[in-house]
């Protein structure tokens, strides 16, 4: 069992006099592999912004050490106005770490031109960011998060809206953050067969539900039908998931 390095502990989340979750108490351990599942709306953001710090807890206690965490937003909330290229979006990560803009120092650089080269994105990266395709902004804002050298990587659905081939390589991109960097990993997304065939952890969200555990333990037609109010079928086929809605007629 790896080392715990973020513990919950009677954890409230929500805004306001409006708690969303309550009663949280999980671990995570180093290199952990995590699918964060849930309805629009669930808490799925409320819970990792809290884990970011970005939230106040209602009550209760999240203890990270001094670990790093890198985001990567939803892309359609990254469009700069400004022409900047690939390097200078990745090159945010390491301004992300001080609170001034600092001068660019040669590890910045050095930092900044190995999250490229890690993603595939060197030969681009004088690009302008604007006019890069989905998969390839999404793998920029990979490399901006990679830049800050974070334990932690949190994706918030990032496959969305992508081409099949750019959809699967960037699955396996995330696998190798995984089993390569050793990066502990949260993965929000909507696609379950998706998620259910690359995590090896899941959190089931929904208003005042949640699970947390080892996929095989916690993924069930029941607690899918408790977080999605909706009914499921999962089947495994060699040693993979697949889960659709049930009464979905495939012709
Ligand atoms: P998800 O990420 O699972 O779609 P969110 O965490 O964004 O869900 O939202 C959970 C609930 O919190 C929703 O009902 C949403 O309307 C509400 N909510 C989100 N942001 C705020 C906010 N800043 N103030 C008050 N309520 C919010």
């Amino acid at each position: 069992m790896n080392k715990e390095i973020i513990n919950f502990t009677d954890v409230s989340i929500g805004y306001g006099n409006t708690a969303i979750l309550t009663g949280i108490n999980i671990s995570i351990a180093e290199n952990d592999f995590i699918g964060v599942v849930g309805p629009n709306g669930a808490g799925k953001t409320t819970l990792l912004k809290s884990l970011l710090g970005n939230i106040k807890l209602l009550s209760g206690r999240i203890s990270k050490d001094d670990l790093r965490f890198g985001y990567v937003p939803q892309r359609d909330t990254v469009q700069p106005l400004l022409p900047y290229t690939v390097f200078d979006v990745v090159m945010m990560g390491r301004y992300s770490l001080s609170n001034s803009f600092k001068r660019i120092s040669a590890e910045d650089k050095r930092v900044v031109e190995e999250s490229l080269s890690y993603i595939g994105m060197s030969d681009v990266k004088n690009k302008n960011y604007n006019s890069l395709s989905g998969g390839q902004k999404q793998r920029t804002l990979i490399a901006r998060a990679l830049a800050v050298e974070p334990a932690v990587l949190i994706l918030d659905e990032p496959t969305n809206g992508m081409d099949t081939p750019s959809h699967y390589s960037l699955l396996e991109l995330i696998t190798r953050l995984h089993s390569e960097k050793k990066l502990t990993i949260f993965l929000v997304s909507h696609l379950l067969t998706d998620v259910a065939n690359i995590v090896k952890k899941i959190m089931l969200i929904d208003k005042n539900y949640f699970q947390f555990g080892d996929i095989g333990e916690i993924l069930s037609e029941e607690n899918l039908q408790r977080t999605y109010s909706s009914d499921f079928h999962i089947s495994e086929i060699d040693g993979e998931y697949i889960i659709i809605p049930k009464h979905t007629k495939i012709l």
